[in-house]
């Protein structure tokens, strides 16, 4: 896996140039955040070991595979390690694909592997896990979360928004990369959290897929632009109901 400096605590760990997971560095180990795609496990372990400190918890933005896809091979590698998603998503990890009454009734978009591991944390809005405050951050997933390092103002943001093929809020098409568009469940839900994360204002935004961004307000306001004009579009699209 490619290692990438993101700030003097967040580390990149990228395969296949676009799809990444983080280690972020804590007075006690590392967290890691999200797992990446399957086969990875021993791979995030030996950057860890390399970076030289230990795995100490596994944080999860989100239930997709490319994920989550690790995460029982490094449970098993590292069983004591605790293992967090928030209480929407873990659904998700247990086959559970349906919808709450309260929540949008449009269809899931994406994979949902099914995993072994029970996660032992339970994230909701405005949690701490280590420096880290839980962002509710829903569109991509009924229940994505982004995380702030609260030491620096960097983001997490999963798959909140992607830098790959184009800076956008997911749910925005970049055709050189459209794979978080093509996953996204609810793209209104996606535009608000993409406006709530920016009005924490980040220092540094972190993604799921392509590279990491400094000084990110400006290129996140122009995606949010960018998405609100989509979404104006396709509103004036749908015929009128009488
Ligand atoms: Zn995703």
């Amino acid at each position: 896996m490619k290692i990438t400096y993101a700030t003097n605590n967040l580390i990149q760990l990228t395969r296949l140039v676009a799809f990444n997971c983080f280690l972020l560095r804590e007075d006690d180990g590392f967290t890691l955040i999200d797992t990446n795609m399957g086969g990875q496990a021993q791979a995030i372990i030996q950057a860890a070991d390399k970076l030289g400190l230990p795995i100490v918890r596994i944080v999860l933005t989100h239930a997709h595979v490319d994920h989550v896809g690790s995460l029982d091979a490094l449970h098993e590698a590292l069983p004591d390690v605790p293992v967090a998603i928030s209480e929407r998503d873990v659904r998700f990890l247990s086959g559970d694909k349906s919808l709450d009454p309260s929540e949008p009734h449009v269809p899931l978009r994406g994979g949902y592997p099914i995993c072994k591991t029970q996660p032992t944390l339970l994230l909701h809005e405005g949690d701490h896990i280590g420096s880290l405050e839980v962002i509710a951050t829903p569109g991509h997933t009924t229940g994505h979360r982004a995380f702030l390092d609260t030491r620096d103002r960097s983001i997490i943001a999963g798959d909140a928004y992607q830098t790959q093929g184009g800076v956008a809020v997911s749910g925005t098409i970049e055709l050189l990369f459209p794979l978080p568009a093509l996953a996204t469940w609810h793209k209104g839900l996606a535009l608000e959290s993409a406006r709530k994360l920016l009005a924490l204002g980040p220092s540094v935004l972190a993604v799921g897929h392509g590279r990491v961004l400094s000084n990110p307000q400006a290129e996140m306001e122009h995606a949010i632009r960018v998405m609100e004009q989509s979404l104006a579009k396709e509103e004036r699209k749908q015929p009128h109901v009488a």
